[in-house]
């Protein structure tokens, strides 16, 4: 099956308006078959990773990575998604099997599982100095709501955000995308009006996908008689960045006392990562030998920051 999903960033000819889109049927699925989650949390966690996804294509630097924090009250517990400009994008939550009737809508109670009340933490890592941290409150746990008020509160730039995940009765993901609607300075009043029609008129994002529109088209339906450009395509896919070495730095780094009991305990270690399920296991065999390196590594001169 494929991880894979595709964003386009379009633009008006006149420069005022910005469209950043993603198709993400592919890493949505591929997140359901990695953490099995109920269909609430299906289109919740799809969100935020379609959100993050984007958001990280957003930053423009090498090396650089975004993680999204949904901290809410909802039952299925925080939510994080990490992703970087080179569209790699995973994500996991506390309680992937949290379920809620639907709401009064009769839709997925999205809002309901992530929670109305809490936190949003946006965590840009350029890959050197100090991340940049941006915090807003929850406005209804809808994650596209919240993230376009997170732009209101935190950001520079107004943004207009929209996320959809079609989930069908047994769970299967159909269409699932989002994009960012951002105005540069000077836009004037009119056309955000303009704009404003064209979303109310444009129907549901997750249906569009599901039915197969591509990018350029929905880009059209949002743009409507506004002239526009495709100014970049890329490919994103769901890749978690594990891998064993990570894992023994973080063993290590636990120090020599713990190892040394984890050692004596004769029984080998078991790490799970929570963004793909990868079992890693290291034998008791190896817990000794990184007690030693972490031991040598106490006796060690300290290293300049
Ligand atoms: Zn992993």
């Amino acid at each position: 099956m494929s991880n894979k999903g595709i964003f386009n960033t379009f633009l008006s000819e006149d420069g005022f308006v910005r469209l950043i889109f993603a198709e993400t049927t592919g890493i949505v699925r591929e997140a359901v078959e990695i953490h099995r989650p109920s269909k609430t949390v299906t289109a919740a966690l799809g969100r935020c990773l379609t959100a993050a996804s984007i958001m990280g294509k957003m930053m423009k630097t090498d090396g650089g990575s975004i993680t999204l924090r949904f901290a809410g009250d909802g039952p299925a517990g925080g939510f994080v998604c990490i992703a970087d400009c080179g569209g790699n994008v995973r994500g996991c939550c506390d309680n992937p099997a949290a379920e809620l009737p639907p709401n009064a809508l009769g839709k997925l109670d999205v809002g309901g599982v992530i929670g109305r009340n809490g936190d949003l933490y946006v965590v840009r890592d350029y890959g050197f100095g100090e991340p940049y941290v941006g915090h807003s409150k929850l406005v209804s746990g809808e994650v596209a709501e919240d993230i376009t008020n997170y732009y209101a509160v935190s950001e520079q730039t107004p943004t207009v955000c929209a996320l959809g995940v079609r989930v069908g009765r047994d769970g299967s993901v159909s269409g699932a995308g989002g994009f960012f609607l951002q105005l540069m300075p000077g836009a004037d009043e009119a056309l955000i009006e303009r704009l404003q029609a064209n979303l109310d008129a444009m129907g549901s994002l997750s249906q569009l996908i599901a039915e197969g529109r591509k990018g350029p088209e929905i880009a059209g339906l949002v743009f409507g008689s506004l002239p526009f450009k495709l100014i970049e395509e890329a490919e994103m896919r769901y890749l978690c960045s594990c891998g064993r070495e990570k894992y023994r730095r973080a063993l290590i780094s636990l120090g020599p006392g713990e190892l040394a009991e984890m050692r004596d305990s004769g029984e080998a270690a078991e790490i799970i990562c929570r963004f793909c399920n990868t079992r890693y296991v290291f034998s008791a065999e190896e817990l000794g030998q990184l007690h030693d390196e972490a031991a040598a590594e106490l006796t060690r001169p300290q290293e300049t920051q």
